[in-house]
C-alpha cells in the first residue's frame, strides 16, 4: 500500500537522522563498545536528569522493567495488582506470571484510570497500583498516591507512553516508587529495536535492578543473587542518548500537530477529540498518540484507508475479553465502549501540516462537513 500519510514513518525518520547517526554508530562499533559501556551509563544519567529522577536503569524493554520490579517487590500469589484493562497487556503480564491476581479499574473520559473506581477496587490484598499514562497524558497522581497510601500499596507508573509529560509541573514517572519506559521504535523516544528503562529516586532499588538485569552480577564473575538477562544494548543506548537531546523539540512538534488536528476537527459533533494541548492548565501532554472517538469508527477507518491515510486501533479487543487470559469475568463498560469507538490518527514528528490537512479533509468529507 502506498500511503499518503503513514501512521509512523520510519523511512522518513531515518532520512532525516542518518547523516548524524551513522558516524555515531560507526564510532561506537569501531570502539567495540557493545555491552554495558559508557554510552549506556551516559544515557542513564541523561535520562534520569531529563525526567528529574535520581536514577535510571536501562533494560531490554518496558515489559522487562516491570518484570524486574515485580521480582524486586517479591510479588506473588495472593497479591493483587490494580491497573486498567485499557492498556497493553505488558502492563499486567509480569505480575500475573508471578502468580499475582490482576484487578481492573474502568477508565474516565480521557481514557485514563478512573480514580473513583480505583478507590472501590483496592482491598487489603492490594500490593501494587499501576497507573498507565496512556497517550502521553498523566493520570491524576495526587488521587492515586492518596489511595495507595491509605491502602499501604506501592505505586509503579507505566510511563511507556509519557516520557516528558507533566502534571502540576511535576514529571510523570516521579510520583510513584518507580516508573517504566519503552523505547520500542514507535514510542516517543524510540530505538532501532527493543529497549526500555526504569526510573526511580530509590537508590537501593536502582542498585538492585542493576544487578537483576545482569544475572545478579556485582562483578564480572561474581554474583550475589539470581538474576535475569535484561540489559539494554549499548548501541541502542548510544542512539537513544542522541535522540534524547532532541526529544523536547519533537514533543513540541507533536503538540503543534495535535493543535492543528484540534483546530481542523473540533466543530464535528460526531467526533470526540483528545483534550487539546493548551486546554488543561495542569498538564503538559506529550501526545504519544492522537486518539479520536466516534460511533462510526470502523467505517471512518476504512474511508481514511481508501484516502491513503494509515490509522491504528490499538486494542480492538479489550484485554479482559481476550481468549486465554482468564479475565472474562471482568465487566468494564467504559473500557469496552472505548474499544469499539477509538481510532488513533497519524501523529509523529516527521508529519507536516499538509499531511494533517489530508487527514482532516478526509475526515470532514466522511462526516459531510465542508
Ligand atoms: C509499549 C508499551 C508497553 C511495552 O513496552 P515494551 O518496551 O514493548 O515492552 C507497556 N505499556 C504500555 C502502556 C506501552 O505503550
Amino acid at each position: 500500500m502506498d500511503w499518503r500519510v503513514r501512521f509512523v514513518d520510519y523511512p522518513e525518520q531515518w532520512r532525516r537522522q542518518r547523516d548524524e547517526l551513522l558516524p555515531l554508530i560507526e564510532g561506537t562499533l569501531a570502539a567495540g563498545d557493545l555491552m554495558l559501556r559508557h554510552q549506556l551509563s551516559d544515557f542513564e544519567k541523561n535520562l534520569a536528569e531529563f525526567n528529574t529522577s535520581r536514577r535510571a536503569v536501562g533494560v531490554s524493554n518496558c515489559t522487562d522493567g516491570l518484570r524486574l520490579l515485580a521480582h524486586a517487590l517479591d510479588i506473588g500469589p495472593g497479591d493483587e495488582v490494580v491497573t486498567v484493562a485499557h492498556t497493553f497487556v505488558a502492563t499486567v503480564s509480569p505480575f500475573v506470571l508471578r502468580g499475582a491476581t490482576p484487578v481492573f479499574t474502568d477508565i474516565g473520559p480521557d481514557h485514563l484510570m478512573d480514580v473513583e473506581d480505583l478507590e472501590r477496587k483496592v482491598t487489603e490484598r492490594t500490593k501494587v497500583i499501576i497507573p498507565v499514562h496512556l497517550n502521553g497524558r498523566t493520570v491524576d497522581m495526587l488521587q492515586v498516591n492518596r489511595i495507595a497510601l491509605d491502602a499501604g500499596a506501592t505505586v509503579l507508573e507505566d510511563a511507556a507512553q509519557a516520557l516528558g509529560a507533566t502534571l502540576d509541573g511535576q514529571n510523570a514517572g516521579t510520583f510513584g516508587l518507580a516508573s517504566t519506559y519503552s523505547f520500542y521504535p514507535a514510542k516517543l523516544l524510540g530505538a532501532f529495536g527493543d529497549g526500555g528503562a526504569v526510573l526511580t529516586d530509590d537508590e537501593p532499588l536502582a542498585d538492585r535492578l542493576l544487578k537483576l538485569r545482569d544475572h545478579g552480577r556485582v562483578a564480572k564473575a561474581e554474583m550475589d543473587g539470581w538474576g535475569y538477562n535484561c540489559r539494554l544494548d549499548n548501541l541502542q543506548a548510544a542512539v537513544l542518548d542522541w535522540r534524547l537531546e532532541r526529544l523536547p523539540k519533537w514533543i513540541a512538534r507533536r503538540r503543534e500537530l495535535a493543535r492543528r488536528y484540534d483546530e481542523r476537527l473540533r466543530d464535528l459533533p460526531e467526533l470526540d477529540l483528545p483534550v487539546g494541548p493548551n486546554d488543561d492548565g495542569r498538564r503538559y501532554d506529550v501526545f504519544q498518540n492522537y486518539p479520536v472517538t466516534t460511533d462510526a469508527r470502523d467505517r471512518l477507518a476504512e474511508h481514511l484507508r481508501a484516502d491513503g491515510v494509515e490509522t491504528l486501533i490499538s486494542w480492538p479487543i479489550p484485554m479482559h475479553q481476550q481468549k486465554g487470559l482468564d479475565l472474562q469475568h471482568w465487566s468494564l463498560p467504559r473500557t469496552e465502549e472505548l474499544c469499539r469507538r477509538v481510532l488513533s490518527l497519524p501523529l509523529h514528528p516527521e508529519l507536516d501540516y499538509d499531511q494533517v490537512d489530508i487527514v482532516a479533509d478526509s475526515i470532514r468529507r466522511f462526516f459531510g462537513a465542508s
